[in-house]
Formats: structure tokens, C-alpha cells, sequence
């Protein structure tokens, strides 16, 4: 490596304190944090391997928007306020451009969210991007996947599908110069966490869950967690102007089983939409009701007419196992 790793860590990790509750920051053996009292802790960790999860040649701001936005999603999927992370760098070599442009985009994200880089390592390797995020939540009101219980409305914030037709039409030259392409590739490269409002959900959902691997089989964990099952009705899926633009069928194929969307799909028992409705009028992403929990257990997909959808979901059994190992 060109710089050596103190230098490295020195010159792109090393920063002024952003929050008071940070003891000790990066420079020593660990970190030393404060947390609130009679708070508890949500911890995740999420990692991006490059070609597997972003191609190495994206533009590295946007990676770095990535590699925080996804750990954002798990905390706001919990309903908590996100405080210190933790970055494990694993790097093929010293590109001191992209490491730059990596940690503009990272620190960017992070201070929005008043979140401060508290640690990590760096290694030399296949370009592998690891984050640790911490977030508090009061105690007995986090946001689990098993709170659903049957009459429950399920919501869902903003559309899904997004990414997925943004990862198609990135391979796909002839949607280069598509008036809806900068719209995708954002959804695709630089997706928001819904921060504000998984915490404006707590109080009001019974259970949540971020939709990082398809709509289906991540509402499909929630509601195996949650001991029920549900109807969701097609025609009510949100659908972005892309999706619009697409045949039904292809449209609620890539709403329901494409990845990497990072929105919340959460569930509401009647008596607290109203509470719901207020929240979201606060949101500067819309939400939408797409279905109900019930006893019966499984993911039914009805259309306008009632009718089971299945079959208009070409392949939706096949998308659904074919997240990456
Ligand atoms: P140790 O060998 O004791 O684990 P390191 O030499 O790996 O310590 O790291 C020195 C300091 O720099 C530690 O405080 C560590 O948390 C921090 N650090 C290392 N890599 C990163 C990184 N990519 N981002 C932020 N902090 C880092
Ligand atoms: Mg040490």
C-alpha cells in the first residue's frame, strides 16, 4: 500500500467528535461510548462484497452512501435513533481518489443522521466494505418482525422495485440516455433510509421489517416470525412512473421479489391508523396500505377482482430463493 494503514486511518477515519456521548473515537483499542440511561442498544452489521453486492467500477460516493444507508435501514426497521458506527475496510490497494469520494458519500449520510464513525479496521484484500451501526430505542418498544396479529393492516413506505429495474436497466445500454433512468440508478445506488420514520412508527406498528431482499420474502419473514399470514393485494402495490410504464404482470413481479429497495413494510392494527395518518403526513415519502394479516398462515397474492394473483407473478416462486449466497 502506498500510504501505510496508520497514515491511511489517520488521514480518511480519523475525525472531530460530533457527539458528546462519544468517549473515545478512533486511535485506540476500542471505543469507549455513553449510551443513555435506561436506553437499550440496537446493533446490526451489514457488509458489501464488491461484485457481489455493487460493482467495484460504481461511483464510489454512492458506495460509500450504500455501505451506511443499509445499516440505517436495519436500525430504522427497529424503530431506533442511529449514534456510532463502526467501518471494516477491506481494500485491494491505497486509491486515495476513491477513498476519498468513498467517505464523502459515507459522511455525508452519517451527518445527516447525526451518526459518528466511533472505530474499525482495514485490511488489504478483495474490495469488502463492512459496517457495525448502534442506535437506541426505549426499552420493550423496539419495532420486532413478530408483533402482527390478524386484522392488522400492512403498510408499506414509498414503492418497491426501484433498484431492481435500476440493476436491468444498468446492464442494458439502450436505457442509457431513458428520461427515468437518473431516477433508478439513484433508487439503485443511493437508497434512503427511512430513519425518521421507522421511529415515528414506534407506538403506532405492531411489527416491521426493511425491505432489503424482495417484497414477498421479506414480509414473508415478518410474518413467519409473527406465528400469521396474510393477503396482499396486488393492485394496490405502490408503483413508481418506471414500474407504471411496465406491463402489470413485470411491474408486480419486480415490486414483489426485487431487492435492495430499502423501504419499510410494517403493520398497523386499525385502532392505530388514525395515529398512522398523522405520522405520515410528516413523511416526505408517502405510505400505503396493501393488505391485511390473517390467522391463516402463508403470502396470498389476490387481484382487483379477489381472485388469486400467482400466476400473473411469473417466477415469483423462482425470485423468491434467489437472493445471493
Ligand atoms: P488494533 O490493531 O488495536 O485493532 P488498528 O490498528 O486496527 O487497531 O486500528 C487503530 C484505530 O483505528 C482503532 O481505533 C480502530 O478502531 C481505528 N480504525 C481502523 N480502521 C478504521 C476504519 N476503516 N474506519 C474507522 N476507524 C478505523
Ligand atoms: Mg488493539
Amino acid at each position: 500500500m502506498a500510504l501505510g494503514e496508520f497514515e491511511l486511518i489517520e488521514r480518511f477515519f480519523a475525525r472531530p467528535p460530533r457527539r458528546s456521548d462519544v468517549l473515545l473515537g478512533v486511535g485506540d483499542d476500542c471505543a469507549l461510548v455513553q449510551p443513555p440511561p435506561t436506553t437499550v442498544l440496537a446493533i446490526t452489521t451489514d457488509t458489501l462484497v464488491a461484485d457481489v453486492h455493487f460493482y467495484r467500477d460504481a461511483d464510489p460516493e454512492n458506495i460509500g452512501h450504500k455501505t451506511l444507508a443499509v445499516n440505517l435501514s436495519d436500525l430504522a426497521a427497529m424503530g431506533a435513533r442511529p449514534a456510532w458506527v463502526t467501518l471494516s475496510l477491506t481494500l485491494p490497494d491505497v486509491d486515495e481518489a476513491w477513498l476519498a469520494a468513498f467517505c464523502r458519500g459515507f459522511d455525508a449520510l452519517a451527518q445527516r443522521f447525526a451518526v459518528e464513525i466511533i472505530g474499525g479496521d482495514t485490511t488489504k484484500g478483495p474490495l469488502t466494505l463492512g459496517v457495525q451501526a448502534c442506535g437506541f430505542v426505549a426499552p420493550g418498544r423496539a419495532l420486532t418482525r413478530a408483533g402482527a396479529r390478524p386484522g392488522d393492516v400492512i403498510y408499506l413506505t414509498g414503492t418497491t422495485g426501484d433498484a431492481g429495474l435500476g440493476l436491468a436497466w444498468a446492464k442494458d445500454p439502450t436505457r442509457a440516455n431513458d428520461p427515468l433512468a437518473p431516477y433508478l440508478r439513484q433508487r439503485l445506488e443511493r437508497p434512503e433510509p427511512r430513519v425518521a420514520e421507522g421511529q415515528a412508527l414506534v407506538g403506532i406498528a405492531s411489527a416491521a421489517i426493511d425491505v432489503s431482499d424482495g417484497l414477498a420474502q421479506d414480509l414473508g419473514h415478518l410474518l413467519k416470525a409473527s406465528g400469521v399470514g396474510a393477503t396482499v393485494e396486488i393492485h394496490r402495490l405502490p408503483r413508481s412512473a418506471a414500474l407504471a410504464n411496465l406491463p402489470a404482470g413485470d411491474a408486480h413481479r419486480l415490486a414483489l421479489t426485487a431487492g435492495d429497495d430499502y423501504e419499510l413494510c410494517f403493520t398497523v392494527p386499525p385502532p392505530r391508523e388514525a395515529a398512522l395518518a398523522a405520522a405520515c403526513r410528516q413523511w416526505s415519502v408517502p405510505c400505503t396500505a396493501i393488505g391485511r394479516i390473517e390467522a391463516l398462515p402463508d403470502l396470498r397474492l389476490v387481484d382487483a377482482t379477489g381472485r388469486t394473483a400467482l400466476g400473473q407473478i411469473a417466477g415469483y416462486r423462482h425470485f423468491q430463493g434467489s437472493e445471493p449466497p
